[in-house]
């Protein structure tokens, strides 16, 4: 039906018959007998001379046969591609009447996000919607002829299945043949990946379709597209080796420049620097350890196990309302209190100042280097809770927005294998249940020192989004058992949720290591944008609704009691 896209034509095209197809974007009268039209269409806009009067309103679908010609000067736009040509038309074709929109295509009117999902496929025709759907696609293509590359075959694994633990609440579908019994949608791949090598798959990929019911962020969907993959006869080295090739194959195939290495960092040095296991280091503002500087303290408020803070360079034109809103913030995530300080004169300029000794201040102005004008933000309390806050302060006060200060990669390695422990005091494991012990750190394990044991577990950090997580796994029996029992899970209710895992290492199964990352979170990056909902065609609102299908939805009597199934009346 087209020789052409709209947004392809160009000045060399002078003189060409062309068949356009596309949306009526905008439509100006010129006198009675002229109309320009925008024809808009994947590609983008073109201006369309008219003659004769026509109904043809916003959103109609035409088709317009017509010639390219050169604007006169003073009528081209230069803010757009095609501003230097019109296609004056000889012959115009509704192909499709339209309502008006529900609301303005145009990319200046901020718009209700449930509205633009009820009519997604309208809110799909904007220039930032095809973009990113571009995005999205060459992302894809570009990790996937990375993965091939390097040796690795896409395998499919099914959706339903017996539950797979990463931490998250299963969604579960009953099952018709079995009613009382139900299916759950994979959280991950991750056992069929294992199961993969033992099957001698040896590199496994997938672009695959995750599912975990969780609270919504802009950084979380209920379901997810994962890069998952998995290698045998492999170290720690070579999985980052593996992945680093695929995410900046990626990059270069949106960005046109391929980024240098990805830097490292221990997950205790992230903790510590940072105050997070995922760092934004686009910025600076580091956790600075002021601990030893207040070991004899007389400010109550300092007696502590520990101090850090950070030093805000030009920061002491702070308003008393932010620093007040600051300090309430720090108290909501935790801490008891934030101090701060301005740098005035080389003086510390703060209302605690006064129950600080000389040594005390002249200590804090050698270790955080400070100059006047600065801001100094402290917390005291215990380790974890200082980095926790001040980690959190950092990104309050500094973080740029997503299209600001590059792209910033960073792998997090040497992460602990437990995490706290869960209401019954059983540990919990960190990455999940497969991830192999450093092995320096066995015997801590069998001394029960749990929470100094180290894993083989790594994330891959982007800008302080966590875009992806892996580890060594545990390929033999007894260790994976001893790691059941240490999380509590006895043998019965093991060899009931992971027996054919248990059964499958038997059988010889290869030393095997693997990972997977968020598309969605790297397409979004890459594309420019804070929020992974703008990168997926048909996403659900925060609250896990779809606003075009109204999913969820009850289902009818008939139905329920196809599965064996009866609903509670809703809780008061
Ligand atoms: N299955 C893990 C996850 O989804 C990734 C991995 O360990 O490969 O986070």
């Amino acid at each position: 039906m087209r020789t052409d896209r709209c947004g392809d034509l160009r000045l060399t095209d002078e003189g060409r018959s062309v068949s356009l197809c596309g949306w009526v974007s905008r439509r100006r009268e010129h006198g009675e007998h002229l109309a320009f039209i925008d024809l808009r269409d994947r590609s983008g806009i073109v201006q369309v001379v008219v003659d004769g009067a026509q109904d043809l309103r916003a959103e109609y679908v035409l088709q317009i046969k017509g010639e390219v010609r050169q604007r006169p000067d003073e009528t081209t736009n230069t803010s757009i591609k095609t501003g230097e040509i019109e296609v004056q038309a000889q012959e115009v074709i509704v192909l499709s009447e339209a309502e008006p929109p529900p609301f303005p295509l145009d990319e200046r009117t901020e718009i209700d996000e449930v509205l633009r999902l009820r009519h997604r496929y309208v809110d799909l025709r904007r220039e930032r919607m095809q973009k990113n759907l571009t995005i999205r696609s060459k992302v894809n293509s570009a990790i996937r002829q990375a993965m091939e590359e390097q040796g690795f075959v896409e395998v499919e694994t099914p959706m339903l299945i017996a539950s797979t633990p990463e931490g998250a609440r299963d969604f579960v579908v009953p099952s018709r043949k079995e009613p009382g019994s139900f299916y759950a949608l994979p959280q991950s791949p991750q056992i069929f990946k294992q199961l993969c090598m033992v099957g001698g798959v040896d590199r496994y990929y997938q672009i695959a379709r995750c599912l975990r019911d969780e609270d919504l962020r802009a950084d979380r969907q209920f379901e997810f597209m994962q890069l998952d993959a998995e290698a045998s006869f492999v170290t720690q080295e070579d999985v980052l080796a593996f992945i680093s090739y695929a995410v900046l194959s990626a990059t270069e195939a949106i960005t046109g420049e391929r980024p240098s290495e990805i830097p490292r960092m221990s997950w205790q040095e992230a903790q510590e620097r940072f105050g997070s296991d995922k760092p934004d280091i686009r910025f600076g503002l580091e956790l600075v350890e002021l601990t030893d500087i207040f070991t004899s303290t007389e400010f109550r408020a300092f007696e502590a196990p520990c101090i850090k803070g950070i030093r805000v360079p030009k920061g002491s034109d702070i308003s008393r309302n932010r620093l007040d809103d600051l300090t309430e913030k720090c108290k909501q995530w935790g801490a008891k209190g934030l101090v701060w300080m301005k740098v005035e004169n080389g003086e510390l300029n703060s209302p605690v100042s006064k129950f600080l000794s000389e040594e005390e201040k002249s200590a804090l102005k050698e270790t955080l280097l400070v100059e006047d004008g600065d801001l100094l933000l402290l917390v005291a309390d215990e380790r974890d809770m200082v980095r926790h806050v001040l980690g959190l302060l950092r990104l309050e006060i500094g973080r740029p927005p997503v299209t600001e200060g590059g792209l910033s990669f960073l792998w997090v390695v040497d992460f602990p294998l437990f995490e706290g422990v869960d209401e019954e005091g059983n540990p919990q494991p960190a990455h999940h249940p497969f991830t192999m012990p450093h092995e320096e750190d066995i015997d801590k394990l069998e001394k029960g020192d749990l929470l100094g044991v180290r894993s083989q577990a790594y994330d891959l950090v982007l800008n302080g989004w966590e875009l992806g997580s892996g580890s060594v796994r545990i390929h033999k029996r007894e260790i994976q058992e001893m790691i059941f029992q240490v999380l509590g899970i006895e043998s019965e209710e093991a060899q009931e949720k992971f027996g054919f895992l248990l059964d499958a290492f038997r059988y010889g199964a290869p030393p095997h290591a693997g990972f997977a990352f968020g598309m969605d979170r790297l397409t979004a990056i890459l594309a420019g944008e804070e929020n992974i909902r703008e990168v997926i065609a048909y996403p659900k609102t925060q609250s896990g609704a779809d606003p075009l299908t109204s999913a969820p939805n009850p289902i009818d009597d008939k139905h329920l009691n196809e599965l064996g199934l009866r609903v509670l009346p809703p809780k008061q």
